[in-house]
C-alpha cells in the first residue's frame, strides 16, 4: 500500500492529461465512484481496486442527478477532510472531487438510460435515479478512462444497471463488483445510517436479520417467491419504525421478476426506517 497522500483533482482537463499519461506508460487505472462520507465499505472497493491496478482514482462527487426533488441531495453528508483521511494508506493515487459544472457543463442535454433493468426495484421508487447514476459514471469512464471500475454489491440493481451500460456503449473496461461489508450487527454499512437515530439504528437491524430469514427457508427447501416475500415482510413490520418501499425477488441476472425460485436470483429490498431509506439485498440460490 502507498503511504503517499492521494493527488486531489478537481478538474475534467487535469484529470484526462493524467490518465492519458498514466496509459501511455502503460499503466493499469482502477475507478472506484462514490458520493464520499467514506466507510469501510468503500474502503473494501478501493482494496480490491489496488489489487487490479496499478493506479487507482476515487471519485467524490454527490451527483445531483440522481436524487429526487424530495430526497437527501441538500443534507447528504459531505467531509471532504475525513474522507480524505480515511483514504490515506489505503494506495489512492488521485482522489477526483470535481464541481457541479465541471461535470454538468451548462446547457447539457445528453443522458444516459439502461432501459427496462431500471425501472423496477429502486428504480419505481426514485423515478430518474438510474438514469443520474448512468449519466456520471459514463461521464467519470470518459475522463478517468478506468481498465476496471468497482462497485459494491451493496447497489445491486446499480451494479447490474451499470454492468449493462458499460456493455451497451463498447465501454472497454472491466467492471468488478465488491461484497456488501456490514456493521459488527449484520446492517450494510452506507453513508445513510449516519441519519438513523440510536433506536432507528437499532430496528435497522431487522433488514438484514430478514435477508437471514429468508436464505433460512430457501434452504429447507421453500421456492415459493410470494411466501419468501411474505417472511421477510413479517419479520420488518415487526419494527414500529420501519416502512418498506419495496421487497422483491427477481432473476439474479435480468432482473425479471421471479415467482418460483427456479434459478438464481436476488431478493432486494428498501425499508424507511423512520425516514431513513435503506436498501440491502442478498443472493438466492435453491440447491
Ligand atoms: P455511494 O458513495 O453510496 O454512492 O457508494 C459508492 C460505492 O460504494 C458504490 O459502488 C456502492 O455500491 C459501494 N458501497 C456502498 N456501501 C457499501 C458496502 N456496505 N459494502 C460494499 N460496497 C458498498
Amino acid at each position: 500500500m502507498s503511504p503517499t497522500e492521494p493527488h486531489i483533482i478537481t478538474e475534467v482537463r487535469e484529470l484526462r492529461g493524467w490518465a492519458e499519461q498514466m496509459r501511455a506508460e502503460g499503466r493499469r487505472i482502477a475507478l472506484v465512484p462514490t458520493m464520499g462520507a467514506l466507510h469501510e465499505g468503500h474502503l473494501s472497493l478501493v482494496r480490491l481496486a489496488h489489487a487490479r491496478a496499478d493506479r487507482v482514482v476515487v471519485s467524490i462527487f454527490v451527483n445531483p442527478t440522481q436524487f429526487g426533488p424530495n430526497e437527501d441531495l441538500k443534507h447528504y453528508p459531505r467531509d471532504l477532510a475525513s474522507d480524505l483521511s480515511r483514504l490515506r494508506g489505503n494506495g489512492v493515487d488521485v482522489v477526483f472531487t470535481p464541481s457541479v459544472r465541471e461535470m454538468y457543463p451548462e446547457g447539457g442535454a445528453t443522458w444516459v438510460e439502461v432501459e427496462r433493468l431500471g425501472e423496477g426495484m429502486c428504480g419505481r421508487h426514485r423515478p430518474g435515479h438510474f438514469r443520474g447514476v448512468t449519466t456520471i459514471v459514463a461521464r467519470l469512464f470518459n475522463v478517468a478512462r478506468p481498465h476496471v471500475a468497482v462497485f459494491g454489491e451493496k447497489d445491486y440493481q446499480q451494479l447490474v444497471v451499470i454492468r449493462r451500460m458499460a456493455r451497451d456503449l463498447l465501454f472497454d473496461l472491466e467492471i468488478v463488483a465488491g461484497p456488501t461489508v456490514r456493521e459488527p450487527d449484520g446492517l450494510a454499512m452506507s453513508s445513510r445510517n449516519a441519519y438513523l437515530t440510536p433506536e432507528a439504528r437499532q430496528q435497522a437491524r431487522a433488514l438484514n436479520a430478514a435477508l437471514h430469514e429468508v436464505r433460512e427457508l430457501v434452504r429447507s427447501g421453500e421456492l415459493d417467491s410470494k411466501r419468501l416475500v411474505a417472511a421477510a415482510r413479517n419479520r420488518i413490520e415487526k419494527e414500529p419504525l420501519a416502512e418498506i418501499d419495496y421487497i422483491e425477488i427477481r432473476d439474479a441476472g435480468s432482473l425479471e421478476p421471479l415467482s418460483r425460485l427456479d434459478r438464481r436470483a436476488v431478493l432486494g429490498l428498501a425499508v424507511r426506517v423512520a425516514a431513513t431509506r435503506l436498501i440491502d439485498n442478498t443472493i438466492l440460490e435453491a440447491v
